[in-house]
């Protein structure tokens, strides 16, 4: 039994940050909402505000977008070479800020320090240098058209501003993800990022100003989805959104936008199928493989693996592991060293997955472990037990709605066209794990499964150089990868006649 625990001691920086009041970053200038407005963002381990951040509206976002209208034609024009430099210098402050940039996630939104420092800083100035060096990449195209006397090309324009809207899930991931092809592309950005977790997208914020980021290309408006988020997609001077989150406010976005034509990206929900089959060569490995896959970030995670189909013959003895393994998991505060899950984000998302919970209950599916919050110490936050459903009904609430939270549901399967119809019965279609040894069942399996991104022996992997996105309703157009710097840019076609 443990008995002592490491905590990770908040540096200096991160208690000054603390201390100040959080502003609009808009053209440079650090401006409180026009209206005056604050809200406070909390730390979900304690439930208590960790410090008090500006709610910009209509009206701050109007400032904002024409902020980002001014320095787009300097900034499209800048050297592309220059513009990676300014890029690279932004990646570089991230890496020197990095252990106060993981704790300010950790403190905004409760996952492990571990985890923060370790992989998502890590992802996330991976991806600011993968995109940061695309500038001088941008290409066009000539063609060979039939008519004579004409020569054909295209060129890369920007989109113009952009708009990224964020979720709290990984904040500082996700905004990263939008803002390193964004500004690689020569566009100018207005950042909303989830009212729950604020701190790293304004700390983002200083440090492009640091890094030599001209005034008005990166902008960042703190508030609230309902009223910054909306004015944002509905602005007629937003040439593109960039959105990620649940696909109820994506519909929301993708309507709004259509009223001026606006290119939008959405990153949605997911209720992604891992599907194990009884030929994996190491049952333990696979079984953990899908333990992560539910349970890393709490279970808030789009891509989490929260419907497992086990195969007949392993079933048994994968479940046995699983609660094994998720009864040894140790959920407390992310600043503890021994902490494997964290709280959940706010008490309405507690509530909404103790919500699922007790439907689970009702449906008649088996509670295997976990269900219950965790008081003591940990009362005043919102502590959740990783928990697992067995028997579950295909059609039940719990098996087919994103429930974001530490709760899996485990299926038993036959053989595979009865699992691929399974899995691929609902109209998400984000990620897919498989794991098994025989070569060509991998290949149909990868080919057939309604997905995004198919994992093969492996769950949760990125990088920056691999595209990423949803099939269905889990998302529309493709992040990260090459493939992203289409959405963030034009393509204009010129036709010269050749006399
Ligand atoms: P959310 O409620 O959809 O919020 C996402 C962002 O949209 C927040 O910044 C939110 O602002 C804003 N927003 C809310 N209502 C809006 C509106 N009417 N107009 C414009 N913006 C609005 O999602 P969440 O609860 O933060 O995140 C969880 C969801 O994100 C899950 O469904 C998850 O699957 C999805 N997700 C998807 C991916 C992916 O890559 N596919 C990655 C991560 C998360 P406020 O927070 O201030 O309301
Ligand atoms: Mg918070």
């Amino acid at each position: 039994m443990m008995t002592t625990t490491a905590t990770t001691e908040i540096s200096h920086a991160v208690t000054e940050f603390l201390q100040r009041e959080q502003r609009l970053l808009i053209d440079g200038e650090w401006l409180p909402a026009q209206t005056g407005a604050t809200f406070a963002t909390l730390n979900p381990a304690t439930g208590k505000p960790l410090c008090y951040v500006a709610a910009g509206d209509a009206a701050d976002v109007d400032a904002a977008v024409a902020a980002a209208q001014r320095a787009l034609s300097a900034w499209a024009a800048t050297p592309p070479a220059q513009r990676e430099r300014l890029l690279h210098r932004f990646a570089d402050l991230m890496e020197t800020h990095k252990e106060e940039l993981a704790q300010l996630e950790t403190l905004d939104n409760g996952k492990p320090f571990r985890v923060a420092y370790n992989v998502e800083i890590n992802v996330a100035i991976g991806q600011m240098r993968y995109y940061a060096g695309w500038p001088t990449k941008l290409t066009g195209e000539t063609y060979a058209v039939s008519s004579p006397g004409f020569h054909v090309y295209t060129r890369r324009e920007p989109v113009g501003v952009c708009a990224a809207i964020t979720p709290w899930n990984y904040s500082l991931v996700m905004a990263a993800q939008k803002i390193g092809p964004a500004l690689a592309a020569g566009n100018t950005l207005v950042l909303k990022p989830a009212e729950q977790t604020p701190l790293t997208a304004l700390r983002l914020g200083e440090l492009a100003l640091e890094a030599g980021i001209p005034p008005g290309v990166l902008n960042v408006v703190t508030g609230f989805g309902h009223t910054a988020g909306a004015a944002l997609s509905h602005h007629p001077g937003v040439a593109k959104v960039a959105f990620t989150g649940s696909t109820e406010v994506g519909k929301a976005i993708q309507r709004a936008a259509a009223e001026t034509i606006k290119r939008v990206s959405l990153e949605l929900g997911g209720k992604s199928p891992l599907i194990l089959f009884d030929d994996v060569e190491d049952l333990d490995a696979a079984a953990e493989a899908a333990l992560w896959a539910i349970f890393s970030n709490s279970g808030q995670n789009c891509v989490a693996g929260s419907r497992l189909f086990v195969q007949a013959g392993i079933y048994d003895a994968v479940l046995e592991r699983l609660a094994t393994r998720a009864q040894q998991l140790v959920v407390g505060p992310g600043l503890e060293a021994s902490t494997d899950l964290g709280p959940l984000i706010s008490a309405e998302q507690l509530a909404r997955v103790q919500r699922y919970i007790e439907i689970g209950r009702r449906s008649g599916a088996t509670l295997v472990i976990g269900g219950e919050r965790l008081g003591g110490r940990l009362a005043d936050g919102y502590f959740l037990a990783p928990t697992i459903f067995a028997h579950v009904a295909d059609n039940a609430a719990i098996a087919c709605e994103e429930i974001f939270g530490p709760v899996l549901s485990v299926f038993r399967f036959e053989d595979e066209e009865e699992v691929i119809a399974r899995a691929n019965a609902l109209p998400f279609g984000l990620a897919a794990g498989v794991w098994t040894q025989n070569l060509s069942r991998a290949h149909r399996m990868a080919a057939r499964l309604k997905a995004g991104v198919v994992w093969i022996n492996t769950y949760d992997w990125f990088d920056p150089a691999a595209p990423f996105g949803g099939m269905g309703e889990s998302g529309l157009g493709r992040e990260l990868g090459r493939q992203v710097m289409d959405a963030y840019t034009e393509l204009k076609t010129v036709w010269v006649k050749v006399e």
